[in-house]
C-alpha cells in the first residue's frame, strides 16, 4: 500500500462489515454471557447501513465524506450502546482526514487514535472498565508508536492489532464497571468483552484488507 484513496476507503468498510457478519454469531454469544446477547447483531446491522449508505453516496466522495456518512449510518441505524461510540469514532476519524485526497500510514495512524479518543469523550471509559476501550486504548498507543519507529502500513496495522487482542484478551480478568455487564459483579470475571472482541474483528479486517492493496 502506498496510500488509501477514498475507493480503497469503501473497500476497507465493506472488509468490516464481511468480517462481522462472518464473527456475528460468536460476538452475540459473548454479549449473552455478560450482556444481553446483541452485539453481533447490532454490530452487523451498524456495518451493513455504513455499507449500503456508502453504496448510494457520490462515487468521487472524499475520506472525510466517507467517514462521515459512516458514521451517520452507523449512528441512526444501532440503538445499542455500540451506536453512538463508533458513530463518534468514525466521525473522528473523518475530521482526522479533513482535506486529505488519500490516506498514507500516517494519516491511517491519526485515524485510530482519532477513533478511540473519539470513543473515551463519548463513552468516559478508562482503561480496565471492561469495554471495547481495552482494546481501542491500546491499539492507539501502538499504531503511533510504530508510526514513530517508522513502520509501515501494514506494520502499523499489524501492531494496533497485536495490542488490541491483547487488551481484548486481559478483558477476562476485569471486573465491569461500565456498560451493561457492570451490573454483573464477579460473574463477569472470566469473559471477554464482546465490545473488545469486535474490536479486534475490525482491526484484523482492516490489517487483512490493507495488506491486499
Ligand atoms: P448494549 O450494551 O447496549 O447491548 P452492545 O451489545 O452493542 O450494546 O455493545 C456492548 C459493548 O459496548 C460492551 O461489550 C462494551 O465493550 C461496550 N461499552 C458499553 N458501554 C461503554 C462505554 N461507556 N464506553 C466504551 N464501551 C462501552
Ligand atoms: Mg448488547
Amino acid at each position: 500500500m502506498t496510500e488509501l484513496t477514498a475507493a480503497n476507503l469503501r473497500s476497507l468498510f465493506q472488509a468490516i462489515g464481511d468480517a462481522i457478519e462472518a464473527d456475528k454469531g460468536r460476538l452475540s454469544e459473548l454479549d449473552g454471557v455478560i450482556g444481553d446477547a446483541d452485539h453481533g447483531v447490532t454490530m452487523s446491522i451498524g456495518f451493513t447501513a455504513v455499507n449500503e449508505a456508502l453504496g448510494k453516496l457520490d462515487p468521487g466522495a472524499d475520506p472525510t465524506t466517507v467517514f462521515n456518512t459512516a458514521a451517520k449510518s452507523f449512528l441512526n441505524a444501532v440503538g445499542a450502546s455500540s451506536g453512538p461510540l463508533y458513530g463518534t469514532a468514525f466521525m473522528r476519524a473523518g475530521a482526522a482526514v479533513k482535506g486529505k485526497a488519500t490516506i498514507d500510514r500516517d494519516a491511517l495512524a491519526d485515524c485510530i487514535a482519532a477513533m478511540a479518543k473519539g470513543m473515551q469523550d463519548r463513552g468516559k471509559a478508562e482503561r480496565g472498565e471492561k469495554t471495547m476501550m481495552d482494546a481501542w486504548l491500546p491499539a492507539a498507543d501502538a499504531i503511533q508508536a510504530a508510526k514513530a519507529r517508522g513502520d509501515g502500513a501494514v506494520a502499523c496495522l499489524g501492531a494496533a492489532l497485536a495490542a488490541a487482542a491483547e487488551g481484548a484478551e486481559a478483558t477476562k480478568a476485569m471486573l465491569a464497571t461500565k456498560g451493561r455487564a457492570s451490573r454483573l459483579g464477579e460473574r463477569a470475571l472470566g469473559h471477554i468483552d464482546p465490545g473488545a472482541a469486535s474490536a479486534v474483528t475490525i482491526l484484523k479486517a482492516m490489517t487483512e484488507a490493507v495488506r491486499k492493496l
